[in-house]
């Protein structure tokens, strides 16, 4: 074979393997619509079809690309093509960069639809309008029942001192939905972190900023750890 022909068809293997990705995540759209609008109150079961479909998807198909290589790379040794066994090689591994950023994009979009569904059904069927009260003289607390933590609040009537347990359901949020929206609000730099020292740093600034304006209560925390992340060595090299 000559080497025209056989990088044809390589590249008509990987071409294949390529339309094979797009393919399996086509016929899971239908599904997977039907499965967010079935989601409750949490994103279990979409952590275990995300598991499932990178499988079926970025490892399996790198695995057969191998395969394929394998086969290519000896046909080549035998035509004597020995220059181009890096360039051919190196087309796998592109091939498998482009699915992992392909499928981080599926993903992030996938999780911010799911976190969508779910807020809306926390917010359908949590009472906004539910008075609290002081368990001491009855008099009204302020509360914002949107809160990711316990919190003690002090009656303005009585002094007395209350802890209100956020409804579990909101609890949650902070890591069915807000967490999946930071990831998608910074998707940009998500996508470029692996390749990109800057990039990385821009994704943690993002996220963390995203995680503070919404999650007030744990802003010092967060911080903390936006700090640790940027002044990791690995940033220093
Ligand atoms: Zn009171």
């Amino acid at each position: 074979m000559s080497a025209e022909e056989l990088i044809n068809r390589w590249d008509n293997y990987l071409g294949k393997l390529k339309e094979r990705y797009f393919e399996i995540l086509k016929q899971a759209e239908e599904p997977l619509n039907e499965v967010i609008e079935n989601l409750q109150y949490d994103n279990v079961i979409i952590i275990n079809i995300k598991t499932a479909l990178h499988n079926q998807t970025v490892e399996q198909l790198y695995k057969k690309a191998e395969e394929g290589w394998y086969k290519m790379q000896d046909e080549i040794s035998k035509a004597g093509l020995f220059t181009q066994i890096n360039g051919q090689r190196n087309k796998m591994e592109i091939f498998r960069g482009w699915m992992e950023t392909d499928f981080i994009k599926f993903e992030v979009n996938l999780f911010a639809r799911a976190a969508r569904k779910i807020l809306d059904n926390v917010k359908k069927h949590i009472d906004e309008k539910k008075i609290h009260r002081c368990t001491q003289c009855a008099a009204e607390l302020p509360i914002n029942i949107y809160s990711f933590m316990a919190v003690n609040i002090k009656c303005d009537s009585c002094g007395a001192v209350n802890t209100y347990q956020p409804d579990d359901r909101i609890r949650a949020l902070e890591y069915y939905v807000i967490e999946p929206l930071a990831d998608e609000y910074a998707i940009q730099p998500k996508l470029s972190r692996f390749k990109d020292k800057n990039a990385e740093q821009e994704y943690f600034k993002m996220y963390y900023t995203y995680l503070m304006d919404n999650v007030p209560e744990k802003r010092e925390a967060y911080k903390r750890t936006l700090d640790e992340r940027l002044n990791n060595p690995f940033f220093k090299m």
